[in-house]
């Protein structure tokens, strides 16, 4: 039998979560996206929340919770919900963290996961997506050739969020032909000769979330930086970042649904409220059926990377859904809205801007 029930723990940190995203991310997510900034107060009350640095063992100073991808599917959903770019923000470092507790060796782990379960945020990130037409993980451009028994990078990365101030960086790169048995992920230090974070992309949405093209010449590091994921462990990485995107998709589709459904019941046009007349109320009726279906094929694969098992398809399927559902579903929320959709007075163009990038974005959050 499958069961639906979050367990105590889970539902604690859910309605925690929930409450920080409405009362402090949803009041700064307009402001963050005018101004492209995010108040780093408001990253620090988040680190206060201990979403990163729980699932750190306590010998690296962490708190020692399981890492576990349901419950990170539920803390993304509700950040998702709060918005999209202060949510990608909080949770960087887990692109680091993450990784590193599943396929760190015990030399790697010491070293870098105490500099993320300190006092206040550290930022750290990923470079795994390129800027180039059908960019696919199992056949990267970025190249990690074994030299003097090291290794030295080369290739060209783009949305690297918080590049600028990362500490530490994990490169995946390919070490032979194509296949995602060939692809290594390597840690990179700041400040380590070669890699050049280039000018702030000017993105589309997700607009409060400063993300990088980084440029890798002839990057020298030594073989000790090289994680030992192996073919299983890089497929798994995907995976988990697969389904903690669907997640923040269910969030945001969520977010713009209650919008979308309340403005129906208050907006009244020729006397009576737009959500009496079908057109409106069937397609608000829809957005709810697809968010739940939706969050059943997040769960589903979260529930079986908990297990440990191979998760690819049931992770590729809900991300691919959820990333068309956001956009179907921020879009009817526009439409719903009619013209005071297309204005930045409501929130629901913005969640249509951030929305599309799920299509795009993929890598950017190992949760
Ligand atoms: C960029 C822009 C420029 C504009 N320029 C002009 C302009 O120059 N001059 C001008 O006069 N107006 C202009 N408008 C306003 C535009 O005409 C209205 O936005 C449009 O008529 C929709 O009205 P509304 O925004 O009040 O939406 P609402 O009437 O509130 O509709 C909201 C939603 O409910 C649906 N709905 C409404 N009534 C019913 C019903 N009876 N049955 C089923 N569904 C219903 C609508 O289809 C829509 O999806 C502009 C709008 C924009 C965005």
């Amino acid at each position: 039998m499958v069961g639906f029930e979050p367990s105590e723990d889970q539902k604690l940190v859910q309605e925690t979560v929930r409450s920080f995203a409405r009362e402090q991310i949803r009041p700064r997510a307009r402001d963050a996206d005018e101004t492209g900034e995010i108040p780093a107060a408001l990253v620090e009350q988040a680190w206060g929340l201990g979403l990163v640095q729980g699932t750190v063992p306590e010998a690296y100073g962490g708190f020692g919770n399981e890492l576990s991808a349901v419950t990170g599917a539920l803390v993304a959903e509700e950040l998702g919900w709060g918005d999209l770019s202060i949510a990608l923000h909080i949770l960087a470092p887990s692109l680091v963290t993450v990784p590193l507790l599943e396929f760190g060796t015990e030399a790697q782990k010491r070293e870098v996961l105490p500099t993320y379960t300190g006092e206040n945020f550290r930022a750290a990130t990923a470079a795994l997506v390129e800027p180039r037409f059908g960019f696919d993980p199992a056949e990267m451009e970025t190249v990690a050739e074994k030299k003097n028994g090291g290794w030295i990078l080369r290739g060209h990365k783009c949305f690297v969020p918080l590049a600028d101030e990362a500490e530490h960086m994990l490169v995946y790169a390919r070490t032979g032909g194509p296949g995602l048995e060939n692809v290594g992920v390597f840690l990179v230090r700041r400040g380590t000769p070669g890699v050049e974070i280039l000018e702030r992309e000017k993105n589309m949405g997700i607009k409060g979330l400063r993300t990088f093209e980084v440029r890798l010449s002839d990057v020298r590091l030594p073989a000790e930086a090289r994680l030992e994921t192996g073919e299983a462990g890089v497929r798994r990485l995907l995976d988990r970042s697969r389904v903690a995107l669907a997640a923040l998709a269910v969030g945001v589709s969520r977010a713009a649904f209650e919008y979308a459904r309340d403005y129906a019941k208050e907006r009244k046009a020729f006397g009576v409220a737009i959500a009496q007349k079908q057109a409106i109320a069937f397609m608000v009726a829809e957005m709810a059926i697809e968010i739940d279906a939706t969050r059943l094929l997040v769960w589903e694969a979260a529930w079986k990377l908990d297990r440990g098992e191979d998760a690819t398809r049931e992770a590729v399927l809900a991300k691919q859904y959820a990333a068309e559902r956001a956009l179907e579903i921020t879009d009817n929320a526009v439409q719903v809205l009619g013209g005071h959709g297309y204005i930045r007075d409501h929130p629901v163009e913005m969640w249509l801007r951030n929305a599309r990038g799920f299509a795009t974005f993929e890598g950017l959050a190992i949760v």
